[in-house]
């Protein structure tokens, strides 16, 4: 497969099912084009979406592969945001696996923002609205968790999801669109198929940021608020 092929879809589900996991399921090979236009070629030589009989409290996915639930085949915008979620950790936490747990939201931050992208590709509203409402949300909850190390108990909490969406939406407002989107591909192609932490990343942003005119230290003093300290910044803004 060269990288300008799509990598197949497969779907794994019992008779009874087939149809509506043909429909719930339909469009990943667009998220998963959108996703590559983003983040670089698809980081497998297949995909599979598994469908249990069973309901499922929430989706797993491995390297390769998903596995849903029948209750996640509604085609509601909730369970499609789950799959355009499970699809992005193919890239974040497949490919680019984490070297510490505290670094939970290498993954989940960036699938969370990619459910953003699959959303604003999709007509679900706009990267700046969906981040506003995930904002929003926080705004309303406990300010006592630092992104970049939550500890054992909050490693999957709500709000490693969101803040680390966040991190990436505030990074992609000051250094804007083209720089970030170069950043987030070049990160990928850099450390497909290894290990990663935020030093390596805050290093990577801050080197392309610089590259690209920013001054230096700029993406790094950008998200560190929103990483390092419990409080939540203000709702970024473009520059
Ligand atoms: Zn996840």
């Amino acid at each position: 497969m060269t990288d300008h092929e799509p990598a197949p879809v497969f779907l794994a589900v019992s008779p009874a099912l087939q149809d509506r996991a043909l429909e719930a399921l339909g469009r990943q090979t667009e998220m998963m084009a959108c996703f590559s236009w983003h983040f670089g070629p698809y980081p497998f030589d297949r995909y599979t979406a598994v469908v249990t009989d069973d309901v499922l409290e929430i989706p797993l996915e491995a390297a390769s592969l998903s596995i849903f639930g029948s209750n996640h085949l509604t085609g509601s915008w909730a369970a499609e945001r789950l799959v355009a979620h499970e699809l992005a950790h193919q890239w974040f936490g497949n490919a680019l696996t984490l070297r510490r747990w505290q670094d939970i939201w290498l993954h989940e931050g960036f699938a969370c923002y990619s459910e953003w992208l699959w959303g604003a590709e999709s007509g679900h509203g706009t990267l700046a609205s969906l981040a506003r409402t995930a904002w929003r949300g926080l705004a309303l909850k406990a300010k006592d968790l630092v992104v970049a190390d939550p500890g054992p108990e909050l490693m999957f909490d709500d709000r490693i999801y969101k803040r680390g969406a966040l991190t990436l939406f505030a990074l992609n407002r000051a250094v804007g669109d083209e720089v970030f989107t170069d950043l987030i591909r070049s990160w990928v192609a850099e450390h497909r198929h290894s290990s990663v932490d935020t030093g390596m990343f805050l290093d990577h942003a801050d080197r392309q940021a610089e590259a690209a005119g920013h001054p230096a230290g700029h993406a790094r003093a950008v998200m560190l608020p929103w990483l390092c300290e419990p409080a939540l910044p203000a709702f970024p803004t473009s520059r």
